[in-house]
């Protein structure tokens, strides 16, 4: 029996990354998963008929490409492959018209009549400069970047709001792309950051595409797993972590957890200031996901949703704005924003053939326990008819439902946070170093700390960078955030 250096609480992709992290710099790890299998958020299973696998959580993987955190983990040599669809995302609209986005900035504007100036005017230069930009996100927000003035423009453009950007926009095409993408970020499209998703997500879209991974994300996971055993870590699966005093000794503690839960593991130890930040801390809205087990592919009536392998549902920008207002101010909406993958156009290793598999959620209130099924379907319907045709099988996942399969879904936030202007740089709380907690030698490395929700790993190197830092130990080689 050796004695672990560092034990990570929870496998999601922020806890291997941690744990791999620190296996790199020569600890000897131990990570413990409440759940029967590692993963997270990260996780693929036969949810509805048998031979049909879905993704649990995520799976599009436009942060995973685009993070520092996997540039050194050969994937590929791991079995895994991404697969990247021509168009990354479309967005339908009534009478079979769609907005679709691939890899040419030029290709969309023009699809774009009215609006194809404005298009190529903001997307141009950012899918030019994304790749200096982005490091400067996709970290610890905490030290100056490499372009501070491309960043800074970045920076300022998001403090606008998703109305501010769809005001550059005149046609319903236009403006629906602006809300689709803007929707992602869980926030009212009036809110300040609204706005910087829209050119995140659609700067990331002409750059690296949105790609889901081949059988499914937790490939991802498997591979993470067997590259940290490879160095001697181990994972412990199904093994609820409730108390921190329940762990072996260890020199250092990360945990995947959000504040909420690092309250009650801590059973009143958190000194004073510290934890009345963790209380003060806000969770954003909920989402029920449905999965399908389908016949056959979604037959929309705009062709460009054929090819796509998300789409955005939900119609024009002053419907989806409206949902999501409802949603933020507590109430269902009777015609939701979904959020829908359709894995198998690139993938049919997902279903039995000629079969396809179908992902979409929505957003609810936080801690809803209302099933929404009814209402995605019917938005799917709208823009396919036919749809419920195929259906073989379905599963529902309420918010409710969410946190009970992963307690870091609090409320079924799958965000581990709201992205509100305040919590997008102070997550958890107002400090230097994020991933440092008041307690001695107890990280945390969840989305609930920059720079957040998504599978980038990043919040684990951040957290882990911060351990290696206290124990003395530099030259991890994995990049500094
Ligand atoms: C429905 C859905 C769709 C999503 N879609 C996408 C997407 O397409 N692309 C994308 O990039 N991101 C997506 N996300 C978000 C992404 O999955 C998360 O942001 C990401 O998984 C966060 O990683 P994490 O390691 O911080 O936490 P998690 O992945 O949530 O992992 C936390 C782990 O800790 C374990 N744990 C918690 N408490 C304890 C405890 N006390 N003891 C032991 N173990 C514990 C949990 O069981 C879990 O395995 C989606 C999430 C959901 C739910």
């Amino acid at each position: 029996m050796r004695q672990a250096d560092a034990v990570v609480v929870g496998a999601g992709p922020n806890g291997l990354v941690a744990a791999l992290t620190l296996a790199r710099a020569g600890l000897a790890v131990d990570v413990y998963e409440a759940a029967d299998v590692p993963g997270g958020g990260c996780r693929t299973a036969e949810l509805t008929v048998p031979g049909f696998r879905h993704d649990i959580c995520s799976a599009v993987h436009p942060l995973l490409v685009a993070s520092p955190a996997f540039a050194d983990i050969d994937l590929a040599a791991h079995g895994v492959r991404l697969l990247t669809p021509s168009t990354a995302f479309a967005h339908p609209l009534d009478g079979g018209r769609a907005v679709c986005v691939g890899h040419d900035v030029d290709e969309v504007a023009a699809s774009l009549g009215a609006d194809g100036a404005a298009y190529a005017r903001i997307f141009s230069p950012l899918v030019r400069d994304v790749d200096k930009i982005l490091p400067a996100f996709l970290g610890s927000m905490r030290t100056v970047p490499a372009h501070p003035l491309k960043a800074a423009a970045f920076g300022l453009h998001g403090l606008s709001t998703a109305q501010d950007m769809a005001r550059k926009f005149h046609t319903e095409e236009g403006r629906a792309l602006v809300a689709g993408t803007a929707a992602h970020s869980m926030l009212p499209l009036t809110a300040p950051l609204s706005g910087v998703f829209p050119r995140l997500f659609i700067a990331l879209a002409h750059r690296f595409g949105w790609p889901v991974v081949e059988g499914g994300s937790a490939a991802v996971v498997d591979a993470l797993v067997a590259e940290l055993t490879t160095l001697g870590g181990r994972v412990e699966t199904g093994r609820l972590v409730k108390r921190l005093n329940e762990l072996p000794p260890s020199r250092t503690i990360v945990l995947d957890v959000t504040p909420r839960q690092l309250l009650e593991m801590a059973g009143g130890t958190v000194p004073r200031r510290y934890g009345r930040a963790l209380r003060r801390y806000r969770y954003g809205p909920g989402v029920c996901k449905v999965d399908w087990a389908l016949s056959g592919p979604v037959l929309w009536s705009a062709e460009g949703c054929r090819q796509a392998v998300t789409v955005h549902v939900g119609g024009t920008f002053a419907e989806i704005a409206r949902g999501e207002a409802d949603v933020n101010a507590g109430r269902h909406p009777d015609h939701p924003y979904c959020l829908v993958t359709q894995p198998c156009i690139v993938d049919p290793t997902r279903a039995p053939a000629g079969g396809h598999t179908l992902w979409a959620y929505c957003h609810v209130p936080n801690g809803s326990d209302v099933d929404m099924t009814e209402r995605i379907e019917a938005q799917i319907e709208r823009f396919a008819p036919g749809f419920r045709d195929l259906v073989l099988g379905r599963s529902t996942c309420t918010a409710v439902d969410e946190e009970m399969h992963n307690p870091s879904y609090v409320g079924g936030d799958i965000n581990a946070g709201a992205a509100t202007l305040r919590q997008m740089v102070f997550r958890p709380a107002v400090q230097w170093n994020p991933y440092r907690t008041a307690l001695d030698g107890v990280y945390l490395c969840s989305a609930a700390t920059p720079p957040g929700g998504g599978v980038h790993g990043m919040c684990g190197v951040g957290a882990a960078h911060a351990a290696l830092r206290d124990l003395g130990r530099h030259g991890a080689d994995s990049p500094e955030p």
